[in-house]
């Protein structure tokens, strides 16, 4: 496969578990985190499906496209290692749905990242809300969700807390 049919079966995915995600959170009250802004485009598509949440960003360096850049207030800047402990009570409420996009092609600081990130999320996160992710972040506690028949398995992952 070419590194551009590889990319474009990425954000497919990632576009077809997120339309997934917000169908299973319309009865959950509360925020929406995205975990990794990049460039915009999924806080972008997630602004786009559910507009009456508040979406709260978590990012290292925004470096995205001007129009995909979250409000002040709703961005939590810094490494995730020094803002998720935090990170509760900016956020102020229990979150319908996490997106966690920030894995990199390093398996060890994947794995790392996840360790950290997982135990951290569940406190962040409402009974029923959805956490949609490029890696499996390995909470046995979390009920395994079958991404859409378009996702090859293992692609993407989708649980429910
Ligand atoms: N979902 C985004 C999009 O659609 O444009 C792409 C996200 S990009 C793959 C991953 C982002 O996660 C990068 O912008 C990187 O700076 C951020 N990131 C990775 N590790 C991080 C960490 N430990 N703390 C904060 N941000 C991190």
């Amino acid at each position: 496969m070419s590194r551009l049919d590889s990319f474009i079966r990425r954000v497919s995915a990632q576009r077809d578990c997120l339309n997934a995600a917000a169908d299973l959170i319309r009865d959950v009250p509360g925020p929406v985190l995205e975990f990794g802004l990049g460039n915009g485009r999924t806080y972008d598509h997630l602004r786009s499906l559910l507009p009456e949440r508040t979406i709260f960003v978590f990012e290292r360096q925004v470096a995205a496209h001007p129009d995909c850049i979250p409000p002040a207030e709703c961005l939590l800047l810094g490494d995730l290692f020094e803002t998720l402990d935090t990170a509760g009570t900016v956020i102020g409420a229990p979150a319908a749905l996490a997106h966690v996009d920030i894995g990199s092609g390093d398996p060890g600081a994947n794995a790392e990242l996840a360790a950290f990130l997982a135990p951290r999320l569940h406190r962040l996160m409402a009974r029923g809300g959805v956490v949609v992710s490029d890696q499996n972040l390995g909470m046995p506690r979390w009920e395994p969700l079958r991404p859409p028949e378009t996702v090859r398995p293992g692609r993407y992952f989708m649980m429910r807390v």
